[in-house]
Formats: C-alpha cells, sequence, structure tokens
C-alpha cells in the first residue's frame, strides 16, 4: 500500500515516492537555540519522529539531516543579555535539546548540524545570488531580490504581485504584511558576533542557514522538508527561492508542516508566554513518555490542544497499554492456540500500518492498537487466550511500537541517566525517599530496580509470616509514589 502525504506545496494528498529507491533524503528544521525548547516544538519535532519511524518500517533507509540555529536575531540577543559568547551560550542548549530528545524517544537524525559551523558554504550561495541577479548588497548587509523571483508565494498561497519593489526587512522573523525583499547576509553591528568574509564583515540571515546546509547534505533536490506550519511563511518560502535561484532545481519535493500545539486558542509561544518546556512537566511529575503519547495522539495536520486533562488521559491510556503488554508476557495461558485471535491480531496490524500509510494518521493507528487491547483482554478473561496466542500479540504491540515508543516504562531510568534523578543508597534495603537535589523533581523517585528489589522484599517476609514488615514495605512504597497490586501472577505495581 503507497504512503501518502499531504503536501503543503502542491496543496493536495499525495502519493510518496523518494528519488532514489529505497531511500529518504530528508531535512527538518531544528530548534533556535536561544532557550529550552517548549512542547509546541516537541509536538513537531514528535511528529517528525514518527514520520521517520514509520518511512524505516516500510523499509527505507533514512537520511534525515536536522539543523539547530545558533545564529539568529534571538540567539545573539539572549548571549548578549546572559554576557556570555554566543558559541558557548547556545552550547548549553544545543545539549539540552539532545537529553530532551532522549527522554522524548526521538531518534537522532543521521546528522545534527549547526548553522554557525557553516558560514563559508552560505557566503558561497549568497555569492551566486549575486551573480545570478537575485541578490545584492545596501551598507554591508545583502537581500534577496522578491521581484525577480516570481514563483516567490508558490508555498505559502500568497499573492505577492503587490509587494513594494526594493523596501528591505532586517528582522528574521515577520509576518506577511511586512514582506520585503529579506536579509541573506546582515553587516556588522558593534557588540555583535560577526565573521570576516568576501561579503565584508558580518553573519547570516536566518533563512540562507536552512537553504545551504540542507543542500550541502541532501543535494540540490530532496525527498522531503519539514517543520511547523508557521515556518511555511517567510521561513520556508525564502528557503525555496534563495535555493531554486541558485541552483534553478526544486529544493524538496515533499513539504510536511505540523499544525501547531495549543493553550486556550493560542499557539504555544516563548514570545506569549502560554509555554511548558519538557522540564516544567518532569517537575510537575509527568512521564516523559505520556509527554509522546499525548503529542504524537493528534493527527499532524490538525490542532492539538494542550490540558492537563489531555495529559492526564495519556497517561492512562499508557497505563492500559503496559498493563496488556505485562498481562501477555506474565500470564499463564491454556495450551494451543485459536485461529480467530490470530486472524484479530493480524487484522490490527493492517488497520495500524494502513492508517499511517494514510497521512500518519496517528490516531487511526492508536485505535487500532486499542481495539485490540480490548479483545485481548476479553479473551484473557474468559479463559479463551492461549499460550500459542502470545507470540502473535506480541509481535504486533512490538510492530506498532517501533514507530509509537512507548511501551516501555523506562522514563525513571532516562530521567536517571540526564542526572534530573541523583543516586542516592539507602540504609535499609528499602530505599528512603531523600530529596533529589534539584529542588524541582519530585523528591521520591525510586529506580525500577529499587521497587523490583523491595518488592522481592516484601515477599520474603510474607512467606515468613512476618506481615508487620511486608506491610511496613507496601507503606514506605506508597508513600514513595508505588502503589503495589497483588495478581495471580504475583505482585504488580505502578507509579502514582
Ligand atoms: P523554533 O525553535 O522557533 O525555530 O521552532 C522549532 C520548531 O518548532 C519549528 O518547526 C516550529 O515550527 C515548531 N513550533 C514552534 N511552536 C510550535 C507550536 N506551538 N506547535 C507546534 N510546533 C511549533
Ligand atoms: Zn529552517
Amino acid at each position: 500500500m503507497p504512503i501518502r502525504f499531504f503536501n503543503t506545496l502542491s496543496g493536495k494528498v499525495e502519493e510518496f515516492r523518494p528519488l532514489d529507491e529505497g531511500r529518504v533524503r530528508m531535512y527538518t528544521c531544528g530548534p533556535t537555540v536561544y532557550d529550552y525548547a517548549h512542547i509546541g516544538n516537541f509536538r513537531t519535532f514528535v511528529f517528525q519522529d514518527i514520520l521517520r519511524r514509520h518511512l524505516k518500517y516500510r523499509g527505507y533507509q533514512m537520511l534525515h539531516v536536522m539543523n539547530v540555529t545558533d545564529v539568529d536575531d534571538n540567539t545573539i540577543r539572549n548571549a548578549q543579555a546572559a554576557g556570555l559568547p554566543l558559541r558557548d551560550f547556545t552550547s548549553q542548549y544545543i545539549e539540552a535539546f539532545r537529553v530532551d530528545r532522549m527522554l522524548l524517544n526521538l531518534e537522532d537524525p543521521e546528522l545534527v548540524v549547526r548553522a554557525s559551523d557553516h558560514v563559508d558554504d552560505m557566503v558561497k550561495v549568497i555569492q551566486t545570488l549575486v551573480e545570478r541577479g537575485f541578490a545584492y548588497e545596501s551598507d554591508g548587509s545583502y537581500y534577496f531580490r522578491v521581484k525577480n523571483f516570481p514563483e516567490y508565494g508558490k508555498l505559502s498561497k500568497i499573492d505577492f504581485s503587490g509587494m513594494r519593489a526594493g523596501a528591505r526587512v532586517d528582522a528574521d522573523k515577520y509576518d506577511k504584511d511586512s514582506a520585503r525583499d529579506f536579509a541573506l547576509w546582515k553587516a556588522a553591528k558593534p557588540g555583535e558576533p560577526a565573521w570576516n568574509t568576501p561579503l565584508g564583515p558580518g553573519r547570516p540571515g536566518w533563512h540562507i542557514e536552512c537553504s545551504v546546509m540542507s543542500m550541502k547534505y541532501l543535494g540540490e533536490t530532496f525527498d522531503i522538508h519539514s517543520g511547523g506550519s508557521d515556518l511555511i511563511f517567510p521561513h520556508h518560502e525564502n528557503e525555496i527561492a534563495q535555493s531554486e535561484a541558485a541552483t534553478g532545481k526544486p529544493l524538496a519535493r515533499y513539504w510536511l508542516h505540523a499544525e501547531h500545539l495549543i493553550v486556550n486558542g493560542e499557539k504555544m509561544s516563548k514570545s506569549l508566554g502560554n509555554f511548558y518546556t519538557l522540564r516544567d512537566l518532569i517537575a510537575k511529575s509527568y512521564k516523559p513518555s505520556a509527554i509522546r503519547y499525548l503529542l504524537a495522539s493528534v493527527p499532524f495536520r490538525k490542532p492539538l490542544n494542550f490540558t492537563f486533562e489531555g495529559l492526564h488521559q495519556a497517561e492512562q491510556s499508557l497505563d492500559r497499554l503496559r498493563n496488556f503488554n505485562y498481562r501477555l508476557k506474565m500470564e499463564k495461558f491454556p495450551p494451543g492456540e485459536s485461529s480467530a485471535l490470530a486472524e484479530r491480531a493480524r487484522a490490527a496490524q493492517s488497520e495500524f500500518e494502513a492508517a499511517l500509510n494514510d497521512n500518519l494518521n496517528t490516531a487511526e493507528a492508536l485505535a487500532a492498537i486499542f481495539n485490540l487491547i480490548r479483545d485481548g483482554n476479553t479473551a484473557m478473561d474468559q479463559g479463551e487466550f492461549h499460550q500459542g496466542d502470545r507470540p502473535l500479540f506480541s509481535d504486533v504491540l512490538t510492530r506498532w511500537d517501533r514507530i509509537f515508543a512507548v511501551l516501555e516504562d523506562n522514563d525513571y531510568d532516562k530521567l536517571r541517566k540526564a542526572g534530573f534523578i541523583q543516586e542516592h543508597r539507602a540504609e535499609s534495603s528499602v530505599p528512603q525517599p531523600v530529596p533529589d537535589g534539584q529542588g524541582t523533581l519530585r523528591a521520591e523517585i525510586l529506580s525500577d530496580q529499587e521497587v523490583e528489589t523491595a518488592i522481592r522484599e516484601r515477599e520474603q517476609a510474607r512467606h515468613g509470616g512476618d506481615y508487620a514488615r511486608a506491610d511496613q514495605i507496601r507503606q514506605q512504597l506508597l508513600e514513595a509514589g508505588i502503589v503495589l497490586e497483588d495478581t495471580k501472577v504475583g505482585t504488580r505495581w505502578k507509579r502514582k
């Protein structure tokens, strides 16, 4: 079954066919590293992760390049405010972004590149644009001459025919009302970082960065270009103008834009101040996997309204998913197998695959798996689930999770790895709640291993008839946010 995507450039849903058989070349605009990324940004990054995981699932080899914008108006302004050299200032947020990606199970792109490492390449492209009559100099800055690129507006579908020729805009981010000749290169200003180049001292504009880095690693024409819908204009429109004016070839063939994460009807954004970072939500004890689940649950072309109620529901859905997976692994079933259940499992697989092929309809892909879980649970409750049904159900869940990546409950190990939770050793084998040293996270977080050790100790106490000790351990775990449930197949636990 073909994969189909809505392509912003054509305005239509189209069958996806990469230029090279079996290989997809994709560029995604990464964060501007002047602060922590917020979960609105991660809505787009999670969508792009699902996209690349689905393409890999379908057998494509990926060459995915993501940039980080580490030189633009915002990074320069905030580095100055922090009193740090630009590179040192942005490096700390690049590292924070790497940690956040790890927490959210975002696969690393094949290449993550920094704009400031590519200034020489940008200068060359700007020189080509000057030679071809698409760029001009004014007071040491260089601008793209929009009127010489008649296709300007083809991505955003905005009619610029009435635009005043020769008027200029210097800001990196602007709206369509201030559409003008835009800056490719900005003349050095006192106190701002500058590069000495054949164009004179200065620094690149934001848009040229992505044009140059994408073409350098992916070729003049590549398969997919993606970002949030706020990038359609001016950023991607300008990228198309710069690249296509320089090469005479189409830049990217499929343009995929994610709709925004919104809060109370408005786009989540740093400038509006209505944002949460991943760290803010972790400090409120939400698991990164629940955040990933929530962000992945709405198809990318629909806005996603962020609420804590929604996040809470995402946690509950994850619990259902993981409980079923646990049952599947641990419960004893009668021998044999059932052809009806095998058919049911394969149908669910076809459904979730078809949903993802259909412009990445993640909501339907989730529904397919939850329907399977419902039927699986019913069969188990009624004694109709057999040992021989286990591998097929496991296989379907594992396949689904190659794309959604939320099944494994390893948030706490990852938080520990990220340095969010300090290692601690308690005197008793039952760990005691300790402050985490960050002052923000829930103090009583125990690792999975610590919980399991405590549960074993409780079981030994119970077998030895020491019920007081067993109850004490249960109580201590409860205070640490761990709920125990004694079942036929042993003690299960979950975090509150
Ligand atoms: P920036 O750091 O502003 O360059 O943005 C990084 C990525 O996040 C871009 O693809 C943006 O389009 C995207 N983005 C920014 N705000 C939101 C939002 N509220 N919802 C979804 N994506 C967003
Ligand atoms: Zn970009």
